[in-house]
């Protein structure tokens, strides 16, 4: 959170305007701000990271089904769901966690429209393999980069791939407006249709021709996203040091697999997954979990389980089509990283993990 005082100054002009909502001045601002921070083309902001997905595959009109992966968060899965089409998934790379193209040709049918790919813990996709097998199928790309915020891929704003890319500034990531989210893009087009999509549809005052939806991200939370972009980078500095400390601790552990910053990536330093491999680590991720809990720290199972085996799907997806996902959802644990996490709770957390390993706990 920023400082009250700075948030307090923001929302200030509000109470003159009396302007709560409706993309208003904060509003304005906020998308200018981020456009140039991303260093994209366009963007629209939407009310949260979820109906920026729902909002961007309307833009987009994708039909039929959409290859994408079930080692995501719940939105991911849902979105395609929720707007009638067929989500087929495809297993991800063993060591970045992201689609393995080199599956997504084999899943293409006649009746595929798109791949929506998901960025996973600041982890890229492999854009250019990805780009490749839509050009030559002719499919739009939208990509999942909720995890990637303010990230560059040797110098290129990672918003910039594909058809569009959806972030989410929910309270819970490295960036936040309490709950918000954003689509990127190229085509000035789309501006105006996300715009209409978020906003009921209408198109004026007395003409409504789209069926759209109300994903309006309000004042307050734009003040709140002013606030925070102000704060960001030193944010990602402090970030990095507990990752390093991490990697430091933890780095060369048997049994334990770290995820290293991708070359050529200006990284947030958002997540600190590690897999654990039971047989070499001599404890399972579930053993690891409790340990951490008995002591009051909160790691996450983060993804699991597969979006493929939620109960609401029950009987509609085979888990096992997605074996590396699979396994990777039962070996993984994100642990606790943020700018005030002092070195000496690394230090304390990592030693809970070590033990573990020796048997102590
Ligand atoms: C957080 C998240 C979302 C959803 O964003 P909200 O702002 O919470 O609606 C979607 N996909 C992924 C991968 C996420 O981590």
């Amino acid at each position: 959170m920023p400082p009250l005082d700075e948030y307090i100054a923001e929302i200030q002009t509000l109470w003159d305007t009396h302007q709560l909502t409706n993309m208003g001045e904060k509003h304005q601002l906020l998308e200018k701000e981020l456009t140039d921070f991303l260093a994209v083309k366009q963007l629209s902001l939407m009310v949260n990271g979820h109906m920026a997905l729902e909002m961007a595959i309307q833009a987009l009109k994708l039909e039929g089904e959409v290859i994408t992966t079930p080692y995501t968060f719940a939105s991911t899965t849902h979105a395609i769901v929720r707007n009638g089409l067929q989500p087929v998934f495809c297993d991800i790379k063993e060591d970045d966690f992201t689609i393995d193209p080199s599956r997504i040709e084999g899943l293409i049918t006649a009746k595929t429209s798109a791949i929506l790919p998901v960025h996973v813990y600041g982890n890229i996709c492999d854009v250019e393999a990805i780009d490749r097998i839509a050009n030559k199928y002719h499919l739009k790309v939208l990509y999942d980069a909720a995890h990637t915020f303010g990230e560059f891929l040797h110098g290129v704003g990672v918003g910039t791939f594909g058809n569009a890319s959806v972030f989410s500034f929910h309270a819970t990531k490295v960036f936040n407006t309490i709950e918000g989210g954003a689509v990127t893009f190229s085509n000035p087009d789309m501006y105006l249709d996300l715009y209409r999509l978020k906003n009921f549809g209408i198109r004026g005052p007395e003409e409504v021709d789209w069926v759209g939806s109300n994903a309006k991200m309000n004042e307050f939370q734009a003040a709140m996203g002013l606030c925070n972009l102000r704060h960001f980078k030193e944010e990602i500095v402090r970030r990095q040091v507990v990752f390093e400390r991490y990697c430091a601790n933890l780095d060369r552990v048997a049994g334990l697999r770290l995820n290293k910053v991708q070359v050529g990536l200006t990284s947030n330093y958002a997540y600190f997954p590690i897999v654990i491999d039971p047989e070499q680590f001599g404890a399972g991720r579930n053993e690891v979990f409790a340990a951490l809990e008995r002591q009051g720290i909160s790691a996450r199972k983060y993804f699991y389980p597969l979006t493929n085996s939620f109960d609401c799907f029950a009987g509609r997806f085979d888990i096992n089509e997605t074996p590396t996902a699979l396994r990777i959802s039962q070996q993984i644990l994100t642990l606790p990283i943020y700018a005030d996490l002092s070195l000496t709770d690394v230090d304390r957390i990592c030693a809970i993990i070590m033990a573990m390993k020796n048997g102590d706990c």
